[in-house]
């Protein structure tokens, strides 16, 4: 039994018992990392093992993608313009861990800063999908999800704004869990959309997710949008019994452009669960044909605000032109800027730049802000009558590598079932729910009303404990 391989909740037991210890976890996953990470490149930074054991309650280490502080080493969001960044603080959630007693243990790739669906867009290279080499891991937090599924980390940290744990957790074949808006504290995370984003787990199994959750949730002053609510015991939440519960299925979820052995594991999904007691019932979210749109006019129109500060002077990297071409102070952030920003985060701050600019703020911003109103009201009213929602997490199984490169609007079109989770601010999981017959994971994502995330584990729990597909491991 190879020490790596197993989960959190797994390991933590067997420490207990004395079998094993926390440098030895340790060991097993750097010696992993060294053997397998030339293959699948999850990791931009693996830093020596840690010396100390440590004897906080939960002792395992853990993968954190490069977006989180930790106080005084490099974070880059894996973008040039960042390089040599060293925060002089530890983001809350690191805080939380270190306070348990959690070790990060590396820093995993992404798009840079956060945008993408594919690990394609990092300054570092891409990272590559575990069950197939030539298949891309999915993004932005696809460094995390690789490495869990790779078993080169027993679990990780990543941030979605827009399906950036799910989906890579689902193209992965691992849980991956994006809280409600407020549920964590974003201080410490590098701001891509700070009205979408959340910090959330990603690991082998719903039970490591529920345990993770618990330890980096709840109020935090340092982060204004935080939000004053008890933190439940998740793990009490997995009860492997969904009797009662009302699930619906979103009609316009269901549309053209989802792959036919997506389409069957859902139906297979809803048999488990009615053997289990649920009632399905199959429902509506109208404005769902406009999430797409909505979300890349809020999303980019505030990434273009969150990156202006990247200008040389106080981060990462500063640049002079050769020759002069106006003040040496307006040279010095255009050159910058051009040569620090890749393609992807180029064309996101010309897109938001536009929607918010004087003159076509009220065409695009001000009625992007309005119709996703609407899209939270849909989940509001539907909330309403039924607990939980399940759907695909994604419309296809892994893309292979350089399949949507120079298509970005069909790329930003793969994150149809994510996003209006962060439009409306709900919780939602990705946890696996099949293979494709050409060996693929499928994810199945289930979303309740702000903060029922209790109710979300307890329908993932009971799926995965009556499935056998999260025991499915990687052959490296
Ligand atoms: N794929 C989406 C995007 O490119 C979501 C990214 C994310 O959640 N960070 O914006």
């Amino acid at each position: 039994m190879n020490l790596n391989e197993l989960t959190a909740h797994e390991l933590l037991d067997l420490i207990k018992e004395k079998k094993t210890s926390t440098a030895e976890v340790s060991q097993a996953v750097v010696k992993k990392i060294q053997a397998t990470d030339g293959r699948i490149h999850a990791f931009v930074r693996t830093p020596a093992i840690p010396v100390s054991a440590n004897s906080g309650a939960y002792s395992i280490p853990i993968a954190i993608k490069d977006n989180l502080c930790i106080a005084g080493e490099e974070v880059t969001c894996c973008s040039q313009i960042l390089k040599g960044f060293r925060p002089p603080y530890d983001a809350t959630v690191i805080n939380k861990l270190k306070a348990s007693g959690v070790v990060p243990l590396g820093t995993t790739n992404m798009d840079e800063f956060a945008f993408g669906s594919s690990t394609e867009n990092s300054c570092y290279g891409p990272t590559r999908n575990p069950w197939n080499l030539d298949c891309v891991p999915g993004g932005s937090s696809g460094g995390s999800a690789a490495a869990v599924a790779a078993h080169e980390a027993i679990w990780a940290l990543g941030s979605d704004t827009g399906g950036s744990i799910r989906q890579p957790a689902a193209f992965c074949g691992v849980v991956g869990v994006k809280p409600t808006y407020g549920r964590v504290s974003r201080y410490g995370l590098i701001a891509f959309a700070s009205s979408l984003d959340q910090i959330g787990p990603i690991t082998k199994d719903v039970t490591d997710a529920a345990l993770l959750l618990k330890i980096i949730a709840g109020y935090d002053e340092m982060d204004s949008t935080s939000a004053n609510v008890a933190v439940p015991d998740y793990l009490q939440a997995l009860k492997n019994d969904v009797q009662g519960l009302k699930i619906g299925i979103p009609k316009e979820f269901f549309v053209d452009g989802m792959d036919a052995e997506v389409k069957e594991s859902m139906s297979a999904v809803i048999a488990v669960l009615e053997k289990k007691g649920a009632k399905f019932i199959e429902m509506s979210l109208p404005h769902t044909e406009y999430s797409v749109a909505t979300y890349y006019i809020v999303a980019t129109a505030e990434a273009s605000s969150n990156l202006a500060r990247y200008d040389g002077v106080q981060y990462g990297i500063r640049r002079h032109p050769s020759q002069a071409r106006r003040t040496p102070m307006i040279d010095m952030f255009e050159e910058t800027r051009d040569q620090g920003f890749g393609r992807e985060a180029k064309r996101r701050i010309m897109l938001g730049t536009y929607c918010l600019s004087s003159g076509y703020y009220d065409a695009y911003y001000l009625r992007g802000q309005k119709v996703r109103t609407l899209i939270k009201q849909d989940f509001d009213q539907a909330f309403k009558e039924i607990d939980a929602i399940i759907a695909p997490t994604s419309p296809t199984t892994a893309f292979r590598l350089g399949e949507k490169t120079n298509d970005p609007l069909s790329m930003y079109l793969s994150d149809i079932y994510t996003i209006s989770a962060n439009l409306s601010g709900i919780p939602a999981i990705s946890l696996p729910c099949g293979f494709s017959k050409t060996g693929m994971p499928i994810g199945l994502q289930v979303m309740t009303k702000p903060f029922a995330e209790e109710t979300m584990f307890r329908v993932a729990y009971t799926y995965e404990q009556n499935t056998e597909w999260h025991k499915r491991k990687v052959n490296l």
